[in-house]
């Protein structure tokens, strides 16, 4: 059977593996010109997810991550008042990304393509490019994200809903610390919870994917509620365009910049403000929902976050896109039509998606994100 999958990062290099491993006949389309290296930050990477990257030596578990072997909760003025054992492995999206995209062929990789539009044929689908190629295959997955052109294509009035928050997010590389700073965040996952935010942060991998204390890099996130108002303002970058989803490291506008410094002058302690007005190219992060009411239509299939969005606090979307990929490839080859695999794989993966989403919903509630939009 061939298939093509439009968008080439962690879900559709996921469908593409595990397609491949399972003998289909599998291309991935990507809209970027080229490798998308140094354009993520920090993820959770999970234990199942792990397992099957090991399972098919897609990459060795001690060049994986960095694990952060404690949890720390600060106080106001940053000091610990509790710390416990953790064993959350943390990894960034670079890197995994960097693995994934090694293992897969890369003469069924296409970069510069660009999906434009869909057309349903009785067995069959064709994608139009903005190129001007066009590819007919039997079975097309949309892993190309939240603002997916595939699933416009069949759910135009899907789209995604604002949660009432933002992440503000930074990188710093390790040596930008003092050594004192860098022993109180290495191998932990530390954080500030305080009224309506709280800030997270754990070290990654360093731009190469480097493991040594030194060269890795500290990743925080910190979640702000924001009114309407306050989004718009922020969401315009420096060259004054306006931004949807986020606004990329080295992209937001003097106001807002200033606006985050003294945010951090006000909210957070010495140790965590100190990491916010250091960071040189900070970034930002709308978070909002989305939920398909099923994941495919004919011959198409959508998957990862052009299907679910889920909030960041479940530390599962890079997760769920793979699993939406493994089970995908698993009821195709099990069953004998598409029709069948496709309606057994949404079955399974519409519950799964839905009660992630449902969960990251009541985790913000919890810490009081988002709720003056309710
Ligand atoms: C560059 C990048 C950096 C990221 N960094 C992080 C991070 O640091 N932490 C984190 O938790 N999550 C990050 N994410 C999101 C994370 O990958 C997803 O939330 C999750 O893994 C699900 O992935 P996905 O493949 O379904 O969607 P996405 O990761 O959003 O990937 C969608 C892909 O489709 C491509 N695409 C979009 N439209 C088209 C089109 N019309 N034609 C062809 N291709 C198209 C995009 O270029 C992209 O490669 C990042 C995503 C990207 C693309």
């Amino acid at each position: 059977m061939q298939i093509i999958v439009i968008g080439g990062s962690i879900g559709g290099l996921s469908a593409g593996i595990a397609l491949m491993q399972q003998g289909f006949d599998v291309e991935i389309y990507e809209r970027a010109a080229k490798d998308m290296k140094d354009r993520g930050a920090g993820l959770v990477i999970q234990p199942e997810m792990m397992d099957y990257l090991m399972e098919h030596r897609i990459a060795p578990k001690d060049v994986f991550g960095v694990p952060a072997r404690q949890r720390q909760i600060l106080d106001e003025n940053g000091a610990p008042v509790l710390r416990y054992p953790n064993d959350t492995q943390f990894t960034s999206w670079n890197y995994l990304w960097r693995q994934l995209k090694d293992f897969f062929p890369a003469d069924r990789y296409f970069y510069g393509y660009e999906l434009q539009s869909t057309e349903q044929h009785p067995h069959a689908v064709t994608a139009t490019f903005s190129n001007g190629k066009k590819v007919t295959a039997e079975l097309l997955i949309g892993a190309d994200g939240y603002n997916s052109v595939v699933r416009g294509q069949i759910y135009p009035d899907v789209i995604p809903a604002y949660a009432g928050y933002v992440a503000y997010r930074g990188l710093i590389p390790e040596q930008e610390l003092t050594l004192e700073e860098a022993a109180f965040f290495s191998d932990k996952f530390t954080l500030f919870p305080y009224e309506n935010s709280h800030l997270l942060s754990y070290m990654v991998p360093g731009p190469d994917g480097e493991l040594k204390k030194g060269k890795r890099l500290y990743n925080w996130v910190w979640y702000l509620n924001k009114t309407q108002a306050e989004l718009e303002k922020l969401m315009i970058d420096k060259n004054g365009q306006e931004r949807q989803f986020t606004v990329p490291a080295g992209w937001m506008n003097a106001e807002s910049l200033t606006t985050l410094q003294q945010l951090a002058d006000e909210q957070l302690p010495p140790i965590l403000r100190d990491r916010v007005q250091q960071t040189a190219h900070p970034f930002v992060q709308v978070i909002f929902d989305l939920a398909v009411p099923k994941m495919y239509q004919d011959r198409i299939a959508i998957m990862g976050d052009a299907a679910f969005v889920v909030r960041p606090h479940t530390a599962s979307g890079t997760a769920k896109a793979y699993r939406d990929a493994i089970v995908l490839a698993n009821s195709l080859n099990d069953h004998e039509d598409i029709e069948t695999a496709l309606a057994y794989w949404n079955g399974q993966q519409t519950r799964y998606g839905m009660a992630i989403v449902n969960h990251g919903k009541q985790l913000a509630a919890r810490s009081r994100l988002g709720l003056q939009m309710a």
